[in-house]
C-alpha cells in the first residue's frame, strides 16, 4: 500500500507461499511493516524484510497475543486491515470513528470469517469497498471466487480479489487502482 509517499507492507508471507513464488524479496519495498499477529502465515518474511528495507515494524506488544487489526489514517484517507478474525461487533467502533476508503478483510470461511460475514463486517465498518485476503493459500482455505464476488454484489458492496501472484504484497493497490480510491478522499 502506498500512501503519503510511504510504502506500507502488511503481514509478509512470501518465501514459504507457493502463490507468491514470483515475488523476490529484493523487489519488496517498505517504509513500515505492520503485523497483525504472530502466525507463520503473517510473519514469515518480516525479519528479513525489515533488515533489507530498514522499515519500521509496527505490531502488538506481544506478537503472539490476540490477533489485532490495524487501521491507517492520514490526510489521504483511512483504511482498515483486519488481520485474521471472525465477525465481531467491535468493528462497529471502527466504523463510527473512521471514514474508511476501503477495508482489507479475510474471507476464507474456515480459519476466519467468510464472504457472507465479511459483508456484515463491511456494514459494521461503514465501508463499501473490500479487498479480500487470506484465501486459496492452503487447500483448507480455497474459496469459490465467483460466489464470493456475488455475495458482495448482492449486499451492494464491491469485493476486490487481487491476482494471486501479488496477493500478499502491498503494491496490489496500484494494480487495482486503489491508490486512487485512497487519494480521492
Ligand atoms: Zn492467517
Amino acid at each position: 500500500m502506498e500512501t503519503a509517499g510511504k510504502t506500507l507492507l502488511f503481514d509478509p508471507f512470501i518465501t514459504p507461499n507457493a502463490l507468491a513464488g514470483a515475488i523476490s524479496l529484493d523487489r519488496v519495498k517498505a517504509d513500515y511493516i505492520l503485523i497483525s499477529h504472530g502466525h507463520f502465515d503473517h510473519i514469515a518474511d518480516a525479519v528479513e524484510l525489515a533488515q533489507k528495507t530498514g522499515a519500521t515494524v509496527i505490531s502488538n506488544f506481544e506478537l503472539v497475543s490476540w490477533p489485532g487489526g490495524k487501521g491507517v489514517e492520514n490526510a489521504e484517507g483511512a483504511f482498515y486491515f483486519a488481520g485474521d478474525t471472525a465477525l465481531t461487533l467491535d468493528l462497529k467502533l471502527i466504523g463510527r470513528e473512521f471514514d474508511l476508503s476501503f477495508a482489507v478483510l479475510p474471507i476464507d470461511d474456515n480459519l476466519t470469517m467468510g464472504a457472507k460475514d465479511a459483508t456484515l463486517a463491511a456494514d459494521f465498518l461503514k465501508c463499501r469497498k473490500v479487498i479480500g485476503v487470506h484465501y486459496d493459500t492452503f487447500p483448507l482455505i480455497k474459496i469459490d471466487h465467483t460466489a464470493a464476488v456475488k455475495t458482495f454484489k448482492s449486499a451492494k458492496l464491491k469485493l476486490f480479489l487481487p491476482p494471486s501472484e501479488v496477493r500478499l504484497i502491498c503494491d496490489f493497490s496500484l494494480q487495482l487502482g486503489l491508490s486512487r480510491v485512497v487519494s480521492s478522499l
